[in-house]
């Protein structure tokens, strides 16, 4: 028996309790997608009478949930910086605290006519993306290991009519530069942080979630190859761990990097660290 829109909600956000810190947006944003419409509809009609295909959609949604799969994933969509991404399990969804990363690199750009950015590792394109979207005159070059991810962050750049080089490279190793910026959100879980284990991480590509041991092998990895793909006076920024902005502070300035900064999330974590090239 099909139920009416308030209760299925409210049957959604018991399903989701257990292994969501957010079960009734989510339950409301599967629910909306089932019905094709915006989550106010929800709120609008509560007591309209579910069609028997959209509740057994829905529930088959939710029971996909429980896994948990991100809903993300189960919508194929993810908003980031006011645009609307789609999203696919070959990359990392999306997350707010990145968006630091996106006005960093603005804030930095704002005024100067021609800059060559390269964004290394992009998953779904998100950063490149928003950063083109704002800042047209910027030449972008942006990476992945991933040609999966490359084809997702193509499709994603045609949706907003930003057109960036797509380049299929492991970090540096088909990359030519020299740049006036290198961003990146790389990898930087400890493979052995229980936080791998819990929650949507398990759902999403390990490889673009953990690099190793430390957490900081990619990080190291990019500090210390970035000055070759540099110009002088260009900047490097990173997003990290909350705790590893002393580690990349200290590896940017052996490698040569000066005016170190970071810069809190939206939580007031230490989460983009940058530098510039001396
Ligand atoms: N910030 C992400 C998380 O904690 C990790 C992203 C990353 O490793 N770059 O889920």
């Amino acid at each position: 028996m099909s139920k009416q829109i308030d209760n299925a909600i409210e049957w959604g956000c018991a399903r989701c309790a257990h292994i969501s810190e957010t079960p009734k947006l989510d339950a409301e944003l599967l629910l909306a997608h089932c019905l094709g419409k915006p989550r106010s509809y929800l709120y609008s009609w509560p007591e309209q009478q579910l069609a028997q295909d959209d509740w057994q959609h829905y529930q088959a949604l939710i029971a996909r949930r429980q896994e948990p799969t991100p809903v993300a994933y189960l919508l194929g969509e993810r908003e980031f910086f006011s645009l609307t991404l789609n999203t696919a399990p070959t990359a990392l969804v999306p997350r707010p605290e990145t968006e630091l990363l996106v006005e960093t690199t603005l804030a930095i750009c704002s005024g100067q006519a021609t800059v060559d950015l390269l964004e290394l590792g992009t998953g779904t394109g998100a950063i490149a993306i928003a950063v083109k979207v704002h800042h047209p005159a910027i030449n972008l070059f942006a990476t992945d290991i991933s040609s999966e991810s490359l084809d997702l962050a193509r499709q994603n750049a045609d949706l907003h009519s930003v057109t960036i080089d797509w380049i299929e490279s492991d970090w540096f190793s088909q990359i030519d530069g020299p740049f006036d910026m290198i961003v990146s959100n790389p990898p930087y879980i400890p493979a052995t942080d229980p936080a791998l284990k819990q929650g949507d991480l398990p759902a999403e590509p390990l490889i673009a979630l953990s690099p190793g041991e430390t957490g900081l092998e990619a990080l190291e990895l990019i500090i210390m190859q970035a000055p070759a793909y540099l110009k002088p006076g260009g900047y490097l920024l990173l997003e990290h761990g909350f705790d590893q902005a002393a580690e990349v502070a200290s590896l940017m300035r052996e490698h040569g990097f000066i005016n170190i900064d970071c810069k809190l999330d939206l939580n007031g974590l230490p989460r983009v660290s940058l530098g510039q090239l001396l």
